[in-house]
């Protein structure tokens, strides 16, 4: 019923001649039975937008301000990235909270933006390995979860990415287990408050060190939608792969 979703987040990395690189990943995947998200750099997004014309991918941006326009130097509104080709954004990532000291309250509210601006919001949320290690991870992804995510939503509007923040770029991934207590436990905690229709729609991404040699085994998890993938979707070579087990 949730249709499956493979998301790319290329970070701070690419100019024009990543370009390249997207029209790979679009033309190995002419009609994928799955979704594809890639969200380039913002600088990169209109050149994008015409390099994946008449594809299946589809391009998300990976940060946006919480208000639609207005004295706010460097920053991007929801509705500029839907004007520069985008259907979706990433909001609040674990290094635009550790870098910009993004609080729930502000991915709420750029969650907010995004969806009045009809894009699709990518939720981030995941565990320090030091809260990991203190036991208290499904305490804190749900905490994050239920201050991330406004009221009054629809399950097709908003991804939940669970991106364990030491796995990320490190190597290290959950064990299936892991993955799939934490994926269980947000299911529960969307279904219980915005009932079950939103509940089931909305898709949970796992991210963190997806690979091809370890995809399969994750989409096989209970309550894994798919992926958000960092550094392995910045070529098609490893994010074809991808896609295909997610298929
Ligand atoms: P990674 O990044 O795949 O390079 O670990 C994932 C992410 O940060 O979204």
């Amino acid at each position: 019923m949730r249709r499956k979703l493979a998301a790319g987040n290329w970070k701070m990395n690419g100019t024009g001649a990543a370009l390249d690189a997207l029209d790979a990943i679009a033309t190995a995947h002419p009609a994928p039975t799955v979704d594809i998200l890639i969200c380039p750099p913002a600088t990169l997004l209109s050149r994008a937008s015409q390099a994946i014309l008449g594809s299946a991918v589809t391009l998300g941006g990976q940060d946006c301000h919480a208000e639609a326009s207005g004295a706010h130097t460097g920053d991007i509104s929801a509705a500029m990235l839907a004007d520069a080709g985008a259907g979706a954004v990433i909001l609040g990532h674990s290094e635009r909270r550790a870098d910009h000291a993004e609080t729930d309250a502000q991915v709420c509210a750029k969650t907010r933006a995004a969806l009045e601006a009809g894009l699709i919001a990518v939720v981030c949320i995941g565990e320090t390995l030091a809260e990991r290690e203190a036991g208290q991870t499904l305490d804190v992804v749900c905490g994050q979860l239920a201050g991330s995510l406004p009221d009054g939503i629809t399950g097709n509007q908003i991804v939940v990415a669970y991106e364990p923040v030491w796995a990320i770029g490190t190597g290290k991934v959950p064990t299936l287990e892991q993955i799939a207590e934490v994926h269980d436990a947000l299911r529960g905690q969307l279904v219980g408050r915005y009932g079950a229709e939103t509940g089931h729609g909305i898709r949970l991404l796992y991210g963190g060190s997806v690979k091809p040699g370890n995809a399969a085994e994750i989409f096989a998890v209970s309550n894994v939608d798919g992926a958000l993938v960092g550094g392995a979707s910045l070529s098609a070579a490893d994010f074809s792969p991808i896609v295909t087990a997610l298929e």
